[in-house]
């Protein structure tokens, strides 16, 4: 019997892994793939560097900070160069730079005058949070119609590939509701937050960073790193099926294989955990089918036009009201220098989502087509030798934190307390970035060390 058994080798289960190793405990990762890291792999096909999932990670990302460090690969972080602060919105046909300066915003043809006024009077409004808004109710109040419409509704296509009308804010934006909470306004609560993180980091004497950072080669070096200190740990291409208490532990079954461990951790997407309790713990199983999972499919490509003929920058989102499929457009070899072969550029174009089901469903001839056309247009440029490298399809790719879903996790915890020594982990629970998969992973790794271990552990 091992001391702990993890299900599911993603970011999460490996971060879960590793801490619990550190911890001097046998650790077995069982994972259904032939490779482990979940959404984050890195592939290279002629010369270029292509992510299957998340493209970067945030300087205030401190949970993938300090992985790095134990990982002793915090060195090796490369930034996304200084081009990387363009982000365009495409409106009206037209693309328009995020402005990012009192001047730029002043003259953006984004938003119009009643939509700056509204954004500006943002901290004289009143303050109405509310635990059942929705992610719209919450930005419409905050920002006004137009700017919910045209920045936030893309920004929220681009995190959760979501319905700003779906998603709850608190379970979504948990740090944007609790600045309305506590200080009556989220520009206000943001500033402050701010200043207190700067003060908090000096005095524990680490760097406040900002921009987006990677690996040289890409973000599938943090997961292959992982997957390479624990070893044999790791053990690949085993789908679990079911999980069950047994006296002083928990056993996992793949077919006819059967691991034991005194505790168990399983991180997994909601759907997959799902099946895995479906008979164990029926009431666990109905609170994670109650997570909507969204498919999005990841174009990546290439033309032989100049650099000059797209935009400069980190890519550009669409709002849904535009009347264009495509969620939004990387520039991966914009920001780091080795994603393409000198001379060429990589692009990374995302369809799919909690609204468009169908692109996602597309064939590869078909949506390539509707991708050369959708960018044709946003370009005002014919692409010259369009070439599409890479499709990934992620059926299950992003979880949708809807207002009952903090309601829902709670149910979940309980239920999945009957199974004493079993954590969860995984990007459903607080937040879906990388950085709260991380977190999740030394969270439960924690839950597992008090309960093996004590509370001293
Ligand atoms: C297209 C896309 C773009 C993204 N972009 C960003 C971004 O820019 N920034 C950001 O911060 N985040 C981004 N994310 C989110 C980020 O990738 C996730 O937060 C993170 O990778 C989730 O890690 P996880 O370990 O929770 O889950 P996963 O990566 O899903 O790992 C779960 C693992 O469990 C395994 N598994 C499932 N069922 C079983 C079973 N029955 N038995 C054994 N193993 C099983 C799977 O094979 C998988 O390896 C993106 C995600 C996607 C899909």
């Amino acid at each position: 019997m091992h001391d702990v058994v993890v299900v599911g080798g993603g970011i999460a289960g490996l971060t879960a892994a590793w801490d619990l190793t550190q911890a001097g405990l046998d650790v077995k990762v069982i994972e259904e793939s032939s490779q482990a890291g979940g959404n984050i792999s890195t592939v290279g096909a002629q010369d270029y560097r292509m992510e299957s999932g998340p493209h970067s990670f945030m300087g205030s990302a401190e949970n993938v900070w300090r992985l790095l460090e134990e990982l002793g690969i915090n060195e090796d972080v490369v930034a996304a160069a200084a081009v990387s602060n363009n982000r365009y919105i495409l409106r009206n046909g037209k693309l328009h730079a995020l402005p990012m300066g009192a001047w730029a915003f002043l003259t953006t043809g984004l938003l119009g005058c009643g939509a700056k006024l509204s954004l500006m009077c943002e901290p004289f409004k009143r303050n109405g949070a509310r635990e059942e808004d929705t992610a719209w109710d919450f930005f419409k109040r905050r920002f006004g119609e137009e700017a919910a419409t045209y920045i936030m509704s893309p920004f929220i296509s681009g995190v959760y590939a979501g319905d700003i009308r779906q998603l709850g804010a608190l379970a979504a934006f948990p740090k944007f509701w609790n600045f309305e909470k506590d200080s009556g306004s989220m520009i206000r609560g943001a500033m402050k937050y701010m200043k207190a993180k700067r003060r908090r980091l000096k005095a524990e004497g680490k760097p406040y960073r900002k921009g987006l950072f990677s690996l040289p080669g890409g973000l599938g070096g943090i997961t292959a790193k992982l997957a390479e200190r624990l070893g044999p740990a790791v053990e690949t291409g085993s789908l679990i099926e079911n999980m069950v208490a047994l006296p002083g532990g928990v056993e996992v079954r793949s077919g006819d294989r059967i691991w034991q461990g005194r505790a168990a951790l399983m991180a997994v997407p909601p759907n997959r955990g799902a099946e895995i309790l479906e008979n164990s713990l029926p009431a666990a199983a109905a609170a994670l089918r109650r997570i909507p999972m969204v498919p999005v499919a990841v174009l990546h490509w290439r033309c032989d036009n100049p650099a000059a003929d797209l935009p400069q920058g980190f890519g550009f989102l669409v709002p849904r009201v535009e009347g264009v499929r495509l969620l939004g457009t990387l520039f991966p070899s914009q920001l780091f220098g080795d994603r393409a072969p000198a001379g060429s550029h990589l692009q990374a174009s995302f369809y799919g989502g909690a609204l468009d089901r169908a692109a996602y469903d597309m064939d590869d001839a078909s949506l390539t087509e509707l991708m050369r056309a959708e960018h044709e247009a946003a370009f005002g440029v014919t692409l010259k030798g369009l070439q599409v490298l890479r499709i990934v399809r992620h059926p299950y790719a992003i979880p949708q934190l809807t207002p009952e879903h903090p309601a829902t996790v709670a149910a979940l915890r309980l239920a999945v307390s009957e199974i004493p020594g079993l954590s969860l982990a995984g990007n459903y629970l607080t937040g879906v970035g990388i950085e709260q998969a991380v977190e999740s992973g030394y969270v439960a790794a924690s839950e597992v060390r008090t309960y093996l271990l004590g509370a001293q552990s």
